[in-house]
């Protein structure tokens, strides 16, 4: 819900930045009010106060400060199949092919991990593959994968030093969220994971 006091554009949860103007009785309710909307009432120092703190409580705290190095700059892409489906295993196997002969021709670069898991492995359960994209061809697989998937759901996550955040609030699903078991996962890593360094790409680019 938005504020309507007509001189901000605050969503939900924000406090109004409109000057003050004299307290009235009616915003003696304002406070718990702010849990549910943003009060048209007018809002006096204290009163903003009392509500900053109200709303700051409310809103997610980062279990972790952004990510120590500046950017994102590689990625994993998995793809998850139904294993015992022989539709959804062809489709996977297809993928798996067509990213290699992709990678191979240059189209972009991408490399399938050596394993076609047909079984659940670490923090996928159910079949899947693994794809490693730097983030110099980032965009043309992201791309790739939106038109090409044929209805297998496609797990985006970074890769950082927080294995668990990368797994969960930092990663996007292409198709529907399949359950992930993050018991094997490590919350905070002292560096960040490499893979392909000899590509010079990704984390492993020269500066
Ligand atoms: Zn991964």
């Amino acid at each position: 819900m938005r504020c309507t006091c007509g001189t901000c554009c605050f969503p939900f949860l924000t406090i109004c930045k409109r000057p003050s103007a004299a307290i009235t009785p009616s915003t003696s309710k304002l406070t718990p009010r702010l849990l549910t909307t943003h009060d048209d009432a007018p809002h006096t120092p204290a009163v903003q106060a009392t509500a900053k703190m109200a709303a700051s409580e409310l809103l997610p705290t980062p279990r972790h400060p952004a990510a120590d190095d500046d950017e994102i700059k590689e990625f994993h892409f998995h793809t998850y199949f139904f294993q015992r489906n022989p539709h959804s295993l062809a489709a996977a196997q297809h993928i798996h092919a067509e990213i290699q002969r992709l990678n191979a021709s240059h189209r972009f670069t991408a490399r399938v991990y050596r394993t076609f898991n047909t079984a659940p492995v670490g923090p996928h359960t159910i079949g899947s593959f693994e794809t490693w994209v730097p983030r110099e061809s980032f965009h043309a697989v992201y791309d790739w994968f939106l038109r090409n998937r044929h209805g297998l759901s496609i797990l985006v996550h970074p890769l950082t030093r927080f294995e668990v955040r990368d797994h969960t609030e930092a990663a996007v699903w292409m198709g529907a969220a399949v359950p992930l078991d993050l018991a094997g996962l490590t919350e905070e890593l002292e560096e960040v994971p490499r893979q392909y360094p000899e590509l010079g790409l990704g984390y492993s680019a020269k500066k």
